[in-house]
Formats: structure tokens, C-alpha cells, sequence
């Protein structure tokens, strides 16, 4: 009974996978997508007591084989040559590298890599990715809003390539669109995006998915928990019923909460608690549980910290 006990809790647990040199990119003082954010999500695990139940694992770099499912060669190859030696160059307005950059999107794309074959392989029930730079920005061949590589995308198609899976979910409740993840997947039916997102905002697109496999739902400035849970429950969760996916990944971004002023919308912890659970039923239903998590955006850090928190003791139901 012991043993059976023992052997449960091992398998039910969750990932926690992040690197070092996450720490490391940075974008320069006064840039909202900061290292700190890294520590803030830490230190709110640390207080809790939630650490300590995580399995945790250093993230590896992603391969150039995995990055190109999803980016052009000549992408990749721009990433690597415009690398500095010293300061900052710019990749687009408000997105730039340093020394360590290249490094820390290979280690961002890794984790959710990774987090893909612990849950395919039963090692945990679910995963959690803490790593920045995020991705859900970056296109096939274009990188912008914070983001290099996709994280996300470059974890659904490890799990469609090498896992075989034939039906991955991506959902996305940060505050901005996933353009990149649209971009990455609008011709690959295997993909089901669900996204929500204010607009019109940055990146100011997406109002029309024009395919049943992105499911777009704008929210006007302003809205809060009960707009973005009708959204869910109406648009997301019929379609991911009936997509019946075999994996299900979390763009997690937690700039759509209220405290953060990056955005309009005014969410708080217990919707981001709640949408984990919904999504959770959804994997528990159709994907063995399998959820894999990656931090996408979310810049004030009290509230980006106890966001997070909410978020994974939905997932781990610690
Ligand atoms: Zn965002």
C-alpha cells in the first residue's frame, strides 16, 4: 500500500524546469521583460512551500533540429551571427540581445522540449516552465515583442515529431495575441490555438482566424473574470472538446491581470486558478493529464509572482 502510494505521488507530480542563464538576458534597466521576473515567480514558490513538492529540472538547450520545425534556417542563423560581444543589439523595437541571449531562448525553447518528453513519458503529470525570454510573439522568421524563439510552437511540434502525437492544444491567455504561434501552426490542422487577448492592442491582429483550428476571442479594454471566463467556457472549451487533444501546452502569460499595467484587461489570481483547472479537466478527459506550462508574459512582479503561484497549485493540485 506504501509502495502503491509512493508510487503515485512520484508520477503525479510536477515539473518545474528553468535555467540560470534566463537570469542572464537582459534587455537593459528599464525594460519591462526583466530578469527579476524569474526571481518573483521563485520567490513566491519558495514562500509557499510549493517548491518543495516541484521536480526540478535545469532546462536544456533547445537542438538546431528542433528549432527548425517551427524557424526558417536563415532565422536561426541571423540569431546566432547578430550575437554581441558587449552591450545590446536590437532585433526589433522592443526587443534586444546581449551576450547571453541567443543562449538563454535556446534554454527557454529547451524547457518546454523537455517538458514535453517528462509528460510523454510519464515522468510527471505536468510541467511548468519558469523562462524568458518568452515566445509567443516570434514568427517563423521574425522575432518581436520580447520574444526570440517560440517556445511554445517549438515544444508542439517535438511532441507532433517526435511523440507522434496527431492533436496538441495550445492555450493562450496572455493579454496579447500569440501572432507568432498563429503564424507558426495557421496550416498545421494538428495544432489547435486557443487564444484570448485584448484588443485592438499590441500586436493588432487575430480578430479573424479565418481557419477552425485558431480560436481567436478578442476582449475589449476593460474586461475582467467574468468576460474572459464566458470567453472559455463558450469558445475555448467546445472546440477542445471536440479537437479531443492527445497533449494540451499553456502559453502562460499574466499581463491580462489587473495589477499590471501593461495591459487594460483586469484579471486576478482565481481566474488564472480557474482556467488551469478548466484546462485540466480538458487533459485529464482527452491527454492523460499531460499539461506542459510556459511563462509568456507578466511584468508587475507581486502579482505576476501570485499569479504563477495560483496557477501551479491548480496544475499540481498541491
Ligand atoms: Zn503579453
Amino acid at each position: 500500500m506504501i509502495a502503491l502510494y509512493h508510487c503515485q505521488y512520484i508520477t503525479m507530480q510536477t515539473a518545474y524546469i528553468s535555467h540560470s542563464l534566463c537570469l542572464k538576458h537582459d534587455m537593459g534597466a528599464h525594460h519591462p521583460e526583466c530578469p527579476e521576473r524569474i526571481h518573483a515567480i521563485e520567490d513566491q514558490l519558495i514562500a509557499s512551500g510549493l517548491l518543495d513538492y516541484l521536480q526540478r529540472h535545469d532546462a536544456p538547450e533547445a537542438t538546431r533540429d528542433q528549432l527548425l520545425r517551427v524557424h526558417e534556417e536563415s532565422y536561426i542563423d541571423l540569431i546566432e551571427s547578430s550575437v554581441p560581444q558587449r552591450g545590446m543589439v536590437q532585433l526589433d523595437g522592443d526587443t534586444a540581445m546581449n551576450p547571453f541571449s541567443c543562449k538563454a531562448a535556446l534554454r527557454a525553447a529547451g524547457a518546454v522540449v523537455l517538458g514535453v518528453d517528462l509528460v510523454m513519458a510519464g515522468k510527471t503529470e505536468s510541467a511548468f516552465c519558469n523562462i524568458r525570454p518568452p515566445g509567443h510573439h516570434a514568427e517563423r522568421a521574425r522575432a518581436m515583442g520580447f520574444c526570440i524563439f517560440n517556445n511554445i510552437a517549438v515544444g508542439a511540434a517535438h511532441a507532433l515529431a517526435q511523440h507522434g502525437l496527431q492533436r496538441v492544444a495550445i492555450a493562450d491567455f496572455d493579454v496579447h495575441h500569440g501572432n507568432g504561434t498563429e503564424n507558426i501552426f495557421y496550416n498545421e490542422p494538428r495544432v489547435m490555438l486557443c487564444s484570448t487577448f485584448q484588443h485592438p492592442f499590441y500586436p493588432y491582429c487575430g480578430t479573424d482566424s479565418g481557419n477552425d483550428h485558431i480560436i481567436n476571442v478578442p476582449l475589449a479594454a476593460g474586461s475582467g473574470g467574468e468576460e474572459f471566463r464566458t470567453a472559455v467556457t463558450q469558445r475555448w472549451l467546445p472546440a477542445l472538446e471536440r479537437f479531443q487533444p492527445e497533449l494540451v501546452l499553456i502559453s502562460a502569460g499574466f499581463d491580462a491581470h489587473r495589477d499590471d499595467d501593461m495591459s487594460m484587461l483586469r484579471l486576478v489570481e482565481a481566474d488564472y486558478a480557474w482556467v488551469t483547472g478548466e484546462l485540466k479537466h480538458i487533459a485529464g478527459k482527452y491527454a492523460r493529464g499531460r499539461i506542459v506550462s510556459a511563462l509568456e508574459g507578466g511584468y508587475e512582479l507581486p502579482a505576476l509572482g501570485r499569479s504563477v503561484l495560483a496557477h501551479l497549485k491548480a496544475l499540481s493540485g498541491l
